[in-house]
């Protein structure tokens, strides 16, 4: 029997070769009808034998779904026959009605386009922008919806007759592949030395000269797909020395790219769950393992017992490569912390001191898209930092909003998220908010992701600290309601978001800095969290904080806090020397103990990531942290993992006062143990033990009062893998079921799901 049907399909549907499929499938059935991108999703009529359609419903879901194509929803309803039909055509995409598009992220060259790009025969030989439907740049070419090529920044290429026929042939693997271009009709790459002036053009002569001056050792600007690169030569000291120095970045790692999985094996450890997620077309950063004895400049990563590889992912990057080089340096074009570069006439202002060439070309980039960073926990690739590869791509939780929700994040690693039904539209990493530029750069993110996913938020989430930039930010924007979420309880919230649960779970939160419901900074917390409320079962015993913001850099100052909390369990006279030894500046040390004694200029706090401070400066690895979690990170990069002896702690209860933990003690053994010349990778291991134990302690003591047996853990500290590592190594044993984060970061960058959830459940619950 004939029948007609409208199909309306959601999710990753558009940009990925959906709507040829969906020709190929009709035409080879012999239904008749039409498809089209839409602001939904995409929009199928279908005509013909009812069991024809069936079948066609069933291949597109299966066999013959595209490999980036994710179906969401199919939903299919009768419509009467239209006895015209008698063919099955693709029309132009349709702007009209509510937006709901969506705009994928960007994908690394495939293995079909490498091939071409290798063959000497084909016309896109040695092309540096080859791309199809399955690769090639994205999110950070799109300027509005739906994802066509007006709306990107291919606009300005006029496609030449051959790619236009390919753009234009559903057979072909580069149909509707907005981006599509070759060496007559596309973006072009060109050398400029630091005064702007074209040295070089012609992709062989632009390619050859550039690893020409990476091999000698200089340093260049390249221009990628989200932005620039500053690139040396990984193997070359003096090279490395010298991009520290011009960059102002003295300590902080540098990330670095090889084209081979094998290539990167020499100088880092691979296992299986690595190798696959440096290969997928995310192509992240992934941090690996150090081997010992590797030829990479040792400035490259100090500190920190893992180096952040990524594979080639631009062909761009692959023509580089084959002239020779063996690892680059390829740490985001910028000066210091400010944000990463992504003009060229920006690169050249900026960059000017830094680079003695840039490597440009003429395609823009309309959003600026940092490298993501994973590392490997329990087991699994998690993410620490989500940008390039996962941006825009939705997470879809069971949790829905009848109503748009904005969420602000926190002012370090700053993300923001949209709610729009149960998409949980998370932006890419933007960073510190208070860097002016940064702010300003959120602002106008903010807007560009409404725009892209058409969203008009009525409820409004942000952190509870007053004195947030974003916090401000999302108190001035025009609301129906704005609700303040307590830091850690966002943080246990968006665990609970990933694995799509309600709670309540007992939340074990360690980070450094959260404005508490007390006014106190929190960072070492035991919840007892759901969605809808939150409880403080337990945390670390308070210490003071002498010197608010200082306290975050000086490992002194958590440090001399803690000691002087615990002084009537610990002999503080006999740190006199080891204090001496980490702050020689007496004067500063006294100023300190007047802050202290005095109460001025001092916080309350509980904060974990400060005690890994103290400690790490205890055991001679600095007094600085000159980029977040420097010290902690050397901390755990020393632990003598032999070891499995901790140190004591002990825990504290008031009536009517959360359970309170106690490390005083700890602080008394290490210093004993430096006494006694103890290696300080022993004592780090003691101490990490010591907490973990501690943390599982705390969560042993919550159950027994709630019943509860799922355990979510979130913050900053747990992007220490040892710790993360063992917590839940040792929760496992005790029978506990384990939540940690995988598709959003534990830091701060996972805050703006956590209150964005939050707030979806307050909805529901008052629509209801
Ligand atoms: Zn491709
Ligand atoms: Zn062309
Ligand atoms: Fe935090």
């Amino acid at each position: 029997m004939i029948k007609r049907k409208r199909i309306f399909i959601t999710g990753q549907v558009q940009g990925v070769g959906f709507r040829p499929a969906v020709y190929q499938i009709a035409t080879k059935l012999g239904l008749s009808g039409f498809v089209y991108n839409d602001t939904k999703g995409v929009t199928i009529e279908l005509q013909g034998q009812e069991d024809k359609i069936e079948e066609f419903l069933r291949r597109l879901q299966t066999v013959d779904k595209p490999l980036m194509v994710q179906i969401k929803t199919c939903k299919a309803i009768n419509i009467p026959i239209n006895d015209d039909d008698n063919k099955f055509v693709i029309q132009a995409s349709d702007s009209k009605g509510v937006i709901f598009s969506q705009v994928t992220a960007d994908m690394a060259v495939c293995g079909d386009c490498l091939r071409e790009m290798q063959d000497e025969n084909d016309f896109r030989y040695h092309y540096p922008f080859i791309n199809c439907t399955n690769c090639g740049p994205r999110y950070s070419i799109v300027k509005n919806i739906p994802y066509d090529r007006p709306n990107t920044t291919m606009v300005e290429f006029k496609m030449c007759p051959k790619c236009s026929h390919q753009y234009k042939d559903v057979n072909d693997r580069r149909f509707h592949a907005q981006p599509v271009a070759c060496p007559q009709c596309g973006p072009q790459i060109f050398l400029q030395n630091n005064k702007g002036q074209t040295t070089q053009s012609g992709t062989e002569e632009v390619v050859t000269k550039a690893a020409e001056l990476l091999l000698g050792g200089k340093i260049l600007a390249i221009k990628g797909i989200g932005g620039f690169h500053l690139a040396v030569d990984a193997l070359n000291e003096d090279a490395v020395i010298e991009l520290r120095k011009r960059k102002k970045r003295d300590h902080k790692p540098f990330a670095l790219m090889a084209k081979s999985v094998e290539i990167i094996k020499k100088y880092a450890m691979v296992n299986e769950i690595s190798e696959n997620i440096l290969k997928s077309p995310i192509s992240p950063i992934v941090l690996l393992p150090k081997k010992p004895d590797s030829r990479i400049a040792s400035g490259v990563a100090e500190g920190v017992n893992t180096f952040g590889f990524m594979l080639c992912y631009a062909p761009l990057h692959y023509l580089l490569f084959e002239k020779g080089l063996e690892v680059l340096v390829m740490t985001s074009g910028n000066i210091s912390d400010e944000p990463l570069i992504y003009d060229n006439q920006q690169a050249l202002q900026k960059l000017v001191g830094v680079a003695d060439a840039f490597l440009m070309h003429n395609r823009q980039i309309y959003r600026r898209v940092d490298d993501s960073i994973v590392h490997i926990i329990n087991n699994q690739p998690a993410l620490l930092r989500r940008a390039r590869g996962y941006v825009p791509s939705p997470i879809i939780s069971k949790q829905s909003s009848q109503l748009d929700i904005f969420a602000g994040g926190s002012d370090l690693k700053n993300t923001f998220c949209f709610v729009k039904n149960n998409q949980f539209i998370c932006s890419e990493h933007i960073g510190d908010l208070e860097d002016a530029e940064t702010y300003h750069y959120y602002v106008n993110s903010i807007e560009h992701l409404r725009k892209l996913f058409d969203v008009n938020p009525s409820i409004i989430a942000c952190d509870l600290h007053p004195a947030y930039f974003s916090t401000q930010h999302a108190l001035s924007m025009p609301a129906s309601k704005t609700i303040q979420i307590q830091h850690h309880w966002a943080h246990a919230a968006s665990v609970l978001a990933e694995h799509n649960l309600d709670g309540p779970v007992i939340g074990i939160i360690c980070d450094g800095t959260g404005y508490g419901t007390d006014g106190a900074i929190w960072g070492c917390e035991c919840l007892i969290a759901s969605l809808d409320s939150f409880e403080r079962f337990g945390h670390l015993s308070y210490y003071f904080l002498p010197g608010a913001d200082k306290a975050a850099k000086e490992a002194i100052r958590p440090l001399m806090g803690l000691l002087k909390a615990g002084s009537k369990k610990i002999k503080t006279d006999e740190f006199a020397e080891l204090l001496k030894k980490i702050e020689p500046d007496d004067e500063k040390r006294s100023v300190i103990l007047q802050q202290l004694d005095k109460k001025i200029n001092c916080t309350e706090s509980s904060s974990l990531g400060r005690v890994f401070d103290a400690v790490a400066a205890m055991v001679g690895l600095g007094n600085y942290n000159y980029f977040e979690a420097q010290l902690p990170m050397a901390l755990e990069a020393i632990i003598d993992s032999d070891i499995s002896e901790r140190y004591d702690f002990e825990f504290e209860q008031t009536q009517g006062m959360p359970l309170q933990l106690d490390i005083n003690v700890m602080l008394g053994q290490i210093l004993k143990d430096i006494k006694a010349r103890t290696a300080a990778g022993v004592i780090s291991a003691k101490f990490h033990n010591c907490i973990a134990e501690a943390l599982c302690a705390m969560a042993l003591k919550a159950r027994e009062k709630t019943g509860l047996n799922t355990v979510a853990i979130s913050g900053g500290v747990f992007c220490n893998r040892y710790l993360t590592n063992r917590l839940i190594e040792l929760l496992n044993n005790k029978g506990f079921s384990v939540l940690s984060h995988i598709e959003v970061p534990s830091n701060d960058g996972g805050i703006s799901l956590g209150q964005a959830v939050i707030a979806a459940k307050m909805v529901q619950k008052d629509k209801s």
